[in-house]
C-alpha cells in the first residue's frame, strides 16, 4: 500500500517572531492538500503557540523536543501534555544533536515516544549513525539496535502512529546527502527490524522520513526510492519558497 508522504522542516534554533510568522503567512496559503501529502514545521518551542494559532488547514506545526514525564519538577521543560494542550500535533524525539549536546539517550528516546503517543502526537523518532559507523561497515546492526531500543514496550497499535526518521549523523548539515540508494537500502533495514519487532502490516505503513542535507535539487531522486517516504529537513526548511518546492515534490 502507498504510504502518505510526509515532508518535516527542523528549523532547529534559527528565526526570530517575525520571521517566524511571515514564514507561515507565505507558505499557509501555497501549501498542497494534507491528504496528498504532509506538511509540519517543527520550530522553537516559544513559536508554537503563535504559529499554532495561525496554522491553516494544510499546515501543521510540530515541536523540536519535549520531556519524558507527564509532569514534575523538571525546571525548564516542556510535557506531551502541555504541547498538546496548544494544540500541536508533531514532535521531534531523540534527534542526533540532542543526543549528542543534551543527553538524549535510546531510552529517553523510547519514554517520549510512549509520552507522545499517550497524548496523540505523532513523535518523528530520528535514527542514524556517525561516519566512522559507516565506515565501520556497521550501519545496519547500530541503527537497528536504536529502533529496538526506541521502541521497547510499543505496541503495534502504538508504533502505526509514530513516524521514523533515518538521518545519518555525517549527512546532517554538512551538505553531504547519503546517495538515495544509500539512504533507501538503510530505510529498508529498518523496515525490516519493525517487521521483525511487530509484523508485515506495521512495516508495511510505517512512514520512513530521510534527512541529512535534503535540498530541493536532490529531493526528487530521493523521494523516488521505494521505501523513502518523505523528508526532515533542516536548512532547506526555512526559506518558504524552498520548503514549499520539498513539499511540491512529494
Ligand atoms: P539538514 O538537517 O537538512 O540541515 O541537514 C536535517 C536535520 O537535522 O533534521
Amino acid at each position: 500500500m502507498r504510504r502518505k508522504p510526509l515532508i518535516a522542516g527542523n528549523w532547529k534554533m534559527y528565526k526570530t517572531k517575525d520571521d517566524a510568522l511571515a514564514f507561515i503567512y507565505a507558505v499557509n496559503v501555497e501549501v498542497p492538500d494534507k491528504d496528498v501529502v504532509e506538511s509540519v514545521i517543527c520550530a522553537p518551542a516559544i513559536f508554537l503557540k503563535d504559529l499554532v494559532k495561525r496554522e491553516g488547514e494544510n499546515l501543521r506545526i510540530g515541536a523540536q523536543n519535549m520531556h519524558y514525564a507527564e509532569e514534575g519538577a523538571y525546571t525548564g521543560e516542556i510535557s506531551a501534555a502541555m504541547l498538546k494542550s496548544y494544540g500541536v500535533d508533531y514532535v521531534i524525539v531523540g534527534h542526533s544533536e540532542r543526543r549528542a549536546y543534551f543527553n538524549e539517550t535510546d531510552e529517553t528516546v523510547n519514554l517520549k515516544l510512549i509520552s507522545a503517543v499517550n497524548v496523540d502526537i505523532t513523535p518523528i523518532v530520528c535514527v542514524g549513525e556517525s561516519l566512522e559507523i559507516r565506515e565501520a561497515g556497521t550501519t545496519n546492526q547500530v541503527v537497528k539496535k536504536q529502533i529496538e531500543k526506541a521502541y521497547l514496550n510499543v505496541s503495534a497499535q502504538d508504533a502505526l502512529k509514530t513516524v521514523v526518521a533515518y538521518e545519518p549523523i555525517w549527512a546532517i548539515g554538512t551538505g553531504v546527502t547519503a546517495t538515495p540508494e544509500q539512504a533507501n537500502e538503510t530505510i529498508i533495514a529498518i523496515r525490516s527490524v519493525i517487521k521483525k519487532l511487530y509484523n508485515e502490516e506495521v512495516s508495511e505503513q510505517i512512514r520512513i522520513l530521510y534527512g541529512g542535507s535534503v535540498n530541493t535539487k536532490n529531493v526528487d531522486s530521493l523521494l523516488s526510492m521505494s521505501d523513502i517516504d518523505g523528508a526532515l529537513v533542516g536548512g532547506a526548511s526555512l526559506d518558504p519558497n524552498s520548503f514549499l518546492t520539498l513539499v511540491r515534490a512529494a
